[in-house]
């Protein structure tokens, strides 16, 4: 999904299929949403360069051993050596602030390959239109840019404009409601304090947040205590009408705020008519005309997608594009001999569609000249379950692995009883590749997040 190799080079960003990878890889990781964490677990045992934020993260979420991080400060650059066959190789990089969530990083590789910028996710942020970096310097070969909503249908408010409505839709509703926010485990605590701090109330949370909230050392204004407010913060896909409808049985007056911007584009809102939930367009990703902004700034001279199964047509940047040619360069005997030996050693076919020999043929991905993780999309298969899942009734977004089952099969399982169970664990299935048959409803949450 969120994952590459930068051609001609053993730099990976997000990208953790080491079987398919050259050995001796750069492993660089953009930030530490569970999307860009897919394949990295306690066994993995090469470095990876991330910021101090993302390392502690990485640390908590997928036990990686601390002394496989590799912090790197932003806007500091540091060489980093790939090492060969029969020698060592220098790459300069340096991580940017990329303004998406705490430690998420933007990485500037040089080398004898020229430079490439891989955005990571991001939001824009007027400190990256003016980063001594980014522009007014000598152009950028390439940029892989945070393609998420690379489409003219992708328009949303600033995240200052978003925030301060989502605060007065709680500080209104919370005088005589029990109010939810639905969010991902991780990404959205500035908001989150913003609403409490500008509501003057503890939000109460789970105590897997919390745990997360203690390593950004996020200011105290929550609560594992749900007793002790009336406003309460839960994971985003853990919203559907059927839960709505419970709690409203259970408290009375009930509102319902889901503060993202993941259906801009797609057409029509979910929940959009049910009363007591409300989406706010937040977004910690660029909009269409923000990614348009960052290329003018930037100018390079060819841009790229990094989300695989994204939007992703770059003709709307071509015009924006430094049209001169880039340095032709040749790649260190070192590099070549080892990027040789690993196509020979990973060109066995079919290596991982075998473990969907269950599921139907595959569209096959065009190629971006990237080496693109190969996590198959939900819209690019029908799923087999028989009358509890339909592949239009899947929704993923690069944040997180999200499901949302439509209101139309919604109505024909119990919430989320043991049909939709099986459903859920097919959907799953499909995602991580792998066989979890014993896991319950709250397991596969684990899993997801
Ligand atoms: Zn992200």
């Amino acid at each position: 999904m969120a994952g590459l190799r930068i051609p001609d080079t053993p730099i990976a960003v997000d990208y953790w299929n080491i079987k398919q990878l050259p050995a001796n890889c750069l492993f660089f990781l953009t930030h530490a949403h569970s999307d860009h964490l897919n394949g990295l677990s306690s066994s993995w045992s090469c470095p990876i360069y991330c910021t101090p934020t993302t390392a502690k993260l990485v640390e908590l979420r997928r036990h990686v051993r601390s002394s496989l991080l590799v912090e790197l400060e932003y806007d500091q650059s540091t060489i980093v050596y790939a090492d060969g066959h029969g020698g060592r190789v220098p790459i300069t990089v340096t991580a940017i602030d990329a303004h998406h969530c705490p430690g998420s990083a933007m990485f500037l590789f040089e080398g004898y390959f020229g430079t490439v910028l891989h955005t990571g996710d991001f939001r824009l942020h007027p400190l990256l239109l003016h980063h001594d970096l980014l522009s007014g310097r000598k152009a950028i070969d390439v940029v892989y840019i945070d393609n998420t909503y690379c489409h003219p249908s992708c328009v949303f408010p600033s995240r200052e404009a978003a925030g301060d409505k989502v605060v007065k839709l709680v500080q209104s509703a919370m005088t005589d409601h029990e109010v939810f926010i639905g969010v991902p485990l991780f990404g959205k605590e500035d908001l989150l304090v913003m609403v409490a701090q500008k509501c003057r109330v503890w939000l109460s949370v789970s105590p897997n947040r919390m745990e997360i909230l203690q390593v950004l050392q996020s200011p105290n204004v929550f609560t594992i205590d749900r007793d002790t407010t009336r406003v309460h913060v839960v994971l985003v896909n853990e919203i559907t009408p059927q839960r709505v409808d419970k709690w409203i049985d259970q408290y009375g007056k009930v509102f319902v705020v889901m503060p993202t911007s993941r259906h801009c584009g797609v057409g029509s809102l979910p929940f959009n008519s049910h009363p007591n939930i409300t989406i706010i367009p937040y977004s910690d990703h660029c909009s269409f005309s923000e990614l348009k902004s960052f290329v003018t700034s930037v100018h390079p001279r060819s841009v790229r997608p990094n989300v695989s199964r994204c939007h992703g047509n770059m003709d709307y940047f071509s015009e924006l594009l430094d049209h001169t040619p880039s340095e032709e360069y040749t790649i260190p005997l070192p590099i070549k001999t080892m990027l040789t030996c690993s196509e020979s050693a990973t060109s066995v076919p079919g290596r991982l569609r075998k473990r969907h020999s269950s599921l139907p043929t595959q569209r096959k991905r065009k190629s971006q000249g990237v080496e693109f993780d190969d996590q198959p999309h939900p819209s690019d298969a029908a799923v087999d379950s028989g009358n509890q899942l339909h592949p239009s009734s899947l929704y993923s977004h690069s944040d997180e692995l999200y499901f949302q089952i439509s209101r139309n099969h919604l109505s024909k399982i119990d919430g989320l009883g043991s049909a939709s169970h099986d459903a859920w664990i097919m959907a799953l299935n499909y995602f991580t590749n792998q066989p979890h048959p014993q896991i319950n409803t709250n397991d596969w949450l684990q899993l997801l997040y």
